[in-house]
């Protein structure tokens, strides 16, 4: 048994190595095949993407632009993935980025979200042209990660919270992203107290149509992330979700608080940010 553990502690380690090695400086290289790059060029003459190592793109954009997603989905990968999770994701998602928002609704039918979907079982991801592109792809691979790293089933508040919690990128000048603590989503805001759900509740809601419900799932975690504790509740909620899919037990163990207490810490983190 030990042995196999070492093993397989190897192979992790391996398989990091060779993330590690292609990630940071990787570009949209058009394959091996010559003539790729003249296929992949359009009749506007724009070139299309080809691939990163650990994502398949399709996309239709120019160099300069490709240049920039190439190396923001590789940092965003090397900064984040490994805070939450101790082994590489094993398969390799396929990104669609469509021109526009009508080809892309013409995909996805009624079922696609708003700005982008994953779809687990085809391990794609789908989006178009739009100004938070990034933001949108961060949003949809941290659905990827969740899927890789976990074979159970996960609350909706905790999928849509961790997922959302990248989706408001800002790049900083030391090559870093930082991920903005309100967003959109605060538009339609909590600041109306009258719309806050007492966690003992709000973790076993399986309905988050409302805005207001993702606001509060989004905020549980920046809240975390404040006080350093999100990777361990994250690792903590995935370890448990066999017996405890609403996060409570988690929640309590990592943050040392009782529901009553996270309530009233996370509300007044609400109306401060
Ligand atoms: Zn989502």
């Amino acid at each position: 048994m030990k042995k196999l553990f070492f093993l397989a502690s190897l192979l992790l380690a391996f398989g990091w190595i060779l993330t590690g090695v292609f990630l940071p400086d990787c570009t949209f290289a058009m394959g091996n095949d010559p003539s790729a790059k003249e296929k992949a060029k359009g009749k506007s003459g724009k070139e299309s993407l080809d691939s990163l190592p650990d994502v398949i793109v399709k996309a239709r954009m120019n160099e300069k632009e490709s240049d920039i997603l190439a190396q923001r989905l590789a940092l965003f990968y090397a900064q984040e993935y490994p805070k939450y999770f101790g082994t590489p994701p094993k398969r390799k998602p396929t990104i669609v980025i469509l021109d526009t928002k009508s080809g892309y609704e013409k995909i996805l039918g009624e079922k696609g979200e708003v700005y982008g979907h994953y779809l687990p079982a085809l391990n794609k991801i789908y989006t178009y042209q739009q100004e938070n592109l990034e933001g949108v792809l961060f949003h949809e691979l941290a659905h990827y990660w969740l899927q890789e790293n976990s074979m159970e089933r996960r609350a909706l508040w905790f999928e849509e919270g961790f997922a959302s919690f990248f989706e408001s990128p800002e790049f900083q000048p030391d090559a870093s992203i930082t991920f903005k603590i309100k967003n959109f989503r605060n538009e339609k805001t909590i600041a109306n107290e009258m719309d806050y759900i007492p966690l003992a509740k709000f973790l076993h809601t399986v309905d988050l149509r409302y805005e207001v419900s993702k606001t509060q799932a989004r905020a549980i975690f920046t809240w975390l992330n404040d006080q350093g504790k999100l990777p361990a509740f994250v690792q903590l909620y995935l370890e448990n979700a066999s017996y405890d899919i609403s996060g409570a037990d988690a929640l309590r163990e990592v943050t040392g608080m009782t529901m009553e207490i996270m309530d009233t810490s996370l509300q007044n983190w609400m109306r401060q940010k």
